[in-house]
């Protein structure tokens, strides 16, 4: 099926592409529905298809002694799944889980290595996300050394609601147990301190923001750090050719 090129500029990395650029990669995408809670990538297996979300989300975690998470990392419409084949590996060092429902666009590991070669857009746009994302890591390791578990879970939240572009979302205790390394009573106590402020609602893990400005008040300076961290770096060659 051949994508339309209106379809895969809601992925921002595909929409900053060179125009030239983006159609040779339309033709070796294809749409995929991604569900929630399911697995992308497990550690250690080889990385079989590169994933540009359109709407969906995906956490990226690593594990501790066998069974403790914590998410290093967030994908969605901004970015691509499938980083560590841009630097010559084939198999991921991380789990990649849904955590938002929604469309993604793949593409074959071989193709995109071949398109990584040949593209001086795609390379550019690529070596920039990278950077995006080693930034977020880096304040992700700031934020759960020095953070109360309250103010990051605004954050999440946050970033959460930025990438799937809406107020209401899903995210069950386990897996923001997860994406924050804390156990599911921690959550518990943190997200209900946020309701009782009228910040947000959750109810079954069904999450909706009720004060976008009284969240982020209440969020940890981390939320504004990467999100200036990534306005900073987006330069789209599309515009500039
Ligand atoms: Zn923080």
């Amino acid at each position: 099926m051949l994508i339309a090129y209106r379809t895969s500029v809601a992925n921002s990395l595909l929409a900053a592409l060179p125009y030239k650029d983006h159609q040779l990669l339309l033709a070796h995408l294809e749409p995929i529905e991604l569900t929630f809670g399911e697995e992308i990538y497990v550690p250690g297996e080889p990385i079989r298809h590169v994933y540009f979300p359109t709407d969906s989300l995906v956490s990226l975690l690593t594990q501790v002694d066998g069974h403790q998470a914590l998410e290093v990392g967030m994908v969605g419409h901004e970015g691509m799944l499938g980083i560590p084949l841009a630097l010559g590996i084939s198999n991921s060092p991380v789990r990649a889980l849904v955590h938002g429902a929604g469309m993604a666009l793949r593409m074959t590991s071989a193709h995109f290595n071949y398109e990584f070669q040949h593209s001086v857009g795609l390379r550019h746009e690529i070596f920039r996300y990278i950077y995006d994302q080693m930034s977020q890591l880096t304040q992700t390791a700031v934020c759960n050394r020095f953070h109360h578990v309250e103010a990051r879970l605004a954050s999440r939240l946050l970033m959460t609601r930025d990438h799937v572009r809406a107020n209401q979302f899903h995210l069950t205790q386990d897996l923001l147990g997860d994406m924050l390394g804390v156990r599911r009573v921690g959550i518990t106590k943190a997200a209900n301190d946020l309701r009782l402020r009228k910040l947000i609602d959750y109810n079954r893990g069904d999450i909706s923001i009720l004060d976008d400005e009284g969240l982020e008040a209440a969020a940890c300076p981390c939320y504004q750090t990467v999100k200036d961290m990534r306005k900073a770096t987006q330069t789209p060659l599309a515009n500039r050719s």
